[in-house]
């Protein structure tokens, strides 16, 4: 009979963390969007477990919503050149894309101010990211990119900022340009006093190369937001750093302005991976979760319910 009973509570439980698991919302802040002729280079076809990337854009974007669907994530922030973001939108019954726009240098696409400034007015643009000044070579403090920078305040876009530094070996091939001192948070301090109204979030807190410093620039500007993104599932030590950041984010009482994102590039898979990892961190209470889910986010896009 006890021993019924300890299956019957198993089996009740497994079914209520089922029941929580698919009631969960969740705002992903951090999704990546191909074009076919894109989707082969630049990018690694393989990640650090030697999965496979999806086989072509279509697949990859099928995968993703597949993945949407299943953990509802009722939100994703979709970056990616604007043709491919506008191909999701257009396949997006559920009008849970926002658009976001790719960009590692100012004139990406043959952007320029005036261009930028009528696509934000025709919601072409609701958030001005991911920008990856780190791949070209330059800061988001540069002068190049103030023009936008001064539309997003003007507009009220918020803007996502890469920091950190990127694969392994892209130095050598696809950005020449990268180093890794462009990608610390301290190189947008500028921004955040030129345009203090601005809403803006840092993409995967501070890399594994500058955690202390996307603390510490979030203690001093309390409008800084950050997501976790890709440091969720990419490599083992990414993970290790993450988690500490996590930790100190709570410690310190920033946690309110941490937001879950899980740049999956290639790999659909690393959504459920991420969603995974967070879930797993025995630390947080099931509250603090949800605000890294949903809610912190929420409150940073000023979703209406
Ligand atoms: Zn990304």
């Amino acid at each position: 009979m006890k021993k019924f009973n300890i299956i019957l509570l198993t089996s009740t439980l497994v079914h209520l963390s089922l029941f929580a698991q698919t009631h969960t919302k969740i705002i992903d802040m951090h999704i990546h969007s191909y074009t076919e002729s894109e989707f082969e280079g630049k990018e690694p076809d393989q990640d650090y477990y030697g999965n496979k990337g999806s086989k072509d854009a279509e697949s990859h974007r099928l995968e993703t919503f597949a993945a949407f669907e299943k953990f509802n994530i009722v939100k994703a922030m979709v970056s990616g050149n604007p043709e491919s973001v506008e191909n999701w939108v257009t396949k997006d019954s559920n009008q849970r894309i926002i658009r976001g726009i790719l960009m590692y240098t100012p004139d990406d696409y043959d952007m320029d101010s005036v261009k930028f400034e009528q696509m934000v007015k025709d919601n072409k643009i609701e958030v001005f990211g991911e920008t990856a000044p780190y791949y070209g070579g330059t800061t988001l403090s540069d002068s190049i990119w103030q023009p936008y920078l001064q539309i997003c305040e003007k507009y009220d876009i918020p803007v996502a900022v890469h920091m950190g530094g990127g694969d392994p070996g892209g130095t050598y091939s696809w950005s020449p340009k990268a180093r890794l001192k462009l990608g610390d948070p301290y190189t947008i301090e500028d921004v955040l006093v030129k345009y203090p109204k601005l809403r803006i979030y840092m993409m995967h807190a501070g890399g594994e190369d500058w955690p202390e410093h996307a603390l510490r620039l979030m203690a001093y500007y309390p409008q800084l937001y950050t997501d976790l993104a890709v440091m969720l599932w990419v490599e083992p030590n990414t993970q290790r750093y993450i988690k500490e950041f996590i930790k100190n984010a709570k410690e310190a009482g920033y946690l309110n302005r941490v937001m879950f994102g899980s740049d999956q590039m290639k790999f659909p898979y690393a959504i459920e991976k991420s969603i995974n990892f967070l879930k797993s961190l025995d630390f947080l209470t099931d509250k603090e979760k949800e605000d890294i889910f949903y809610n912190n986010a929420a409150i940073f896009l000023k979703l209406k319910e």
